[in-house]
């Protein structure tokens, strides 16, 4: 526990990135810790990383992103986004070999893995 991050609602996360779309998270963004991995996966407490709020809750989708960045409440969430075909799969390994990819290549739990 040498980090300075808090549990979540911090506004001030000292330029961190989210693992999720890799975007620095801005002061005032809602943002909380998310599991790299799963605990059913072997993850543990040292696999916690910041992500945005919106990504956790939409796992990705840029409009809905951009949406939620001007503060559009009603922004959409990622599955109103979804293309038809569902997801195109990551552009690159982001996560890593450790982390368990599920169908798409995303991370497991990662919903765009079941479009
Ligand atoms: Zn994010």
């Amino acid at each position: 526990m040498t980090s300075a991050l808090k549990p979540s609602g911090s506004t001030d996360v000292g330029g961190a990135r989210c693992w999720r779309c890799h975007e620095v998270i801005l002061a005032g963004d809602e943002w909380h810790l998310g599991h790299l991995t799963d605990r059913v996966s072997g993850g543990g407490d040292d696999a916690l990383l910041p992500e945005h709020a919106y990504c956790s809750q939409a796992a990705g989708g840029s409009l809905g992103l951009a949406r939620r960045r001007r503060g559009d409440p009603g922004a959409p969430s990622a599955e109103h986004l979804r293309p038809p075909g569902g997801w195109p799969g990551p552009s690159r390994d982001w996560w890593g070999p450790d982390v368990p990819k599920g169908r798409r290549g995303y991370p497991v739990g990662d919903r765009r893995n079941e479009s």
